[in-house]
């Protein structure tokens, strides 16, 4: 275990800093080709879906209601589909769409329908000026393609601090209740990419009851990893949609989730939930997109999950392949880093990923050094809008994918990186 780097003195520090260099002259010639940028799930968790490929026989074609899943129509996806989801999702059926296989497809359809024509009973489309252009709240650090959608729509991001309970309220309500450009926040509320924060119900229900200046304002409700528990503990977060019903908003939430990291991440089932006006004026506009979902596919996700228990038990599968992959992060950084005073990380009790902070100023000095020692990790500053970290010391981790040996090797480089920027930084 390091001693704590910032209490020691120049001599001190040097003498770190020598062996900081062997060690990574060390790691340089280990060659190694290691990767924890992909926030994707591992073969062998795609294999536990395999069964869906064979889910349908042959003349297995009719939903429940007797529909050809094989034709066209049927916009609001399966009944069954959308019965199974809607208590993970926390969205009555009838006001679940259950449409391609992309969560962040329908999120761009959602923000560019938005833009085009604007929102359900708002005031016009979000097309803001150069001057005022149109903002989002952004919770940092957060996921970057939320952040590159709001680039591609010419809209204004405003970082706003994710704590461990969810977005800081005090600075969200000041934000939203004095400016109209804010339309919309970016939420991804259990097991959050990167931090794994879940937000309290007490932020949860601040969100729904805010009174925002835009009279318009949007929830961006990403759920992505409602059902991804890597603990015993089932976190459950408070229901939005009823919460922002009873407060007389029941517009606010575009609430999304998928499928992505449950079954196939390329041929999953993506999810709408909101209000019945909300829901409306996605189909209508969707109605020009496409004559009817895929849903042939949501037919065998039916017949391959079954039933809550059914997806409980797959997901349990899940953790058990992903679980000792996040114990083996905490485990070497702990090891390596734990008591050195120059980086903290979370410990999330689900999702996909894991946040590193290190020293101010060195997140993009310790990417570049893991990079020439053969470990890619995550650009410095993704987490944040327009890709800069205001202080460079976010470093997303994602052990999904490599295998857990794959794992420990990476994070234990990553880590004489981070001895190795840090003494650099402290020895200015
Ligand atoms: N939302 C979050 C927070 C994610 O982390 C990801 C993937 O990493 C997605 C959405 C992508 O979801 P989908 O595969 O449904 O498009």
């Amino acid at each position: 275990m390091p001693v704590d780097l910032t209490e020691l003195n120049a001599e001190e520090l040097s003498a770190r800093h020598e062996e900081y260099l062997k060690a990574y002259a060390d790691l340089l010639n280990e060659g190694l080709s290691l990767d924890l940028t992909r926030g994707k799930p591992a073969p062998e968790q795609l294999d536990l879906s395999t069964g869906l490929l064979g889910a349908l026989g042959e003349d297995d074609y009719r939903s429940a209601d007797g529909t050809d899943c094989r034709n066209y129509g049927g916009p609001r996806g399966l009944a069954e589909i959308r019965e199974l989801f809607a208590g993970f999702l926390q969205v009555p059926a009838e006001q679940l769409v259950a449409a391609g296989n992309s969560s962040l497809a329908l999120m761009h359809d959602s923000l560019s329908y938005a833009v085009l024509d604007g929102v359900a009973g708002g005031p016009g489309p979000w097309r803001g000026t150069t001057d005022a252009p149109v903002a989002f709240l952004c919770p940092v650090p957060g996921y970057d393609r939320h952040f590159s959608l709001c680039d591609r729509f010419g809209i204004e991001m405003i970082p706003v601090p994710l704590n461990d309970d969810g977005p800081d309220m005090a600075v969200v309500e000041e934000l939203v209740a004095a400016d109209p450009r804010i339309k919309g926040m970016w939420c991804v509320p259990k097991y959050s990419n990167p931090t794994g924060a879940t937000y309290s119900p007490e932020v949860v229900r601040r969100l729904a009851t805010m009174e925002t200046a835009a009279p318009d304002f949007r929830l961006f409700w990403d759920n992505a990893y409602a059902v991804h528990h890597l603990t015993d503990e089932t976190v459950e977060i408070a229901d939005v949609l009823a919460l922002c019903a009873e407060a007389g908003n029941p517009d606010r939430p575009f609430v999304f989730g998928s499928t992505s990291k449950i079954t196939l991440a390329g041929a999953g089932v993506a999810f709408f939930g909101s209000s019945p006006a909300n829901v409306e004026w996605l189909l209508k506009r969707m109605s020009y997109r496409t004559i009817g979902p895929d849903k042939v596919n949501q037919l065998r996700h039916v017949r391959f999950l079954r039933d809550a228990e059914g997806l409980a038990a797959h997901m349990r599968r899940h953790r058990s392949i992903v679980a000792p992959k996040f114990e083996a992060v905490r485990e070497v950084l702990e090891e390596t880093l734990g008591g050195s005073g120059v980086a903290e990380w979370t410990r999330p009790k689900g999702g996909y990923f894991i946040s590193l902070d290190v020293l101010d100023d060195c997140a993009a000095r310790v990417v570049r050094l893991a990079k020439d020692a053969g470990i890619a990790l995550t650009p410095a500053g993704a987490t944040h809008p327009g890709g800069r970290d205001p202080r460079d010391r976010n470093i997303r981790l994602a052990p999904t994918f490599p295998t857990i040996e794959e794992v420990r090797g990476a994070v234990r480089g990553v880590a004489t990186c981070v001895l190795l920027a840090a003494t650099e930084r402290l020895l200015e």
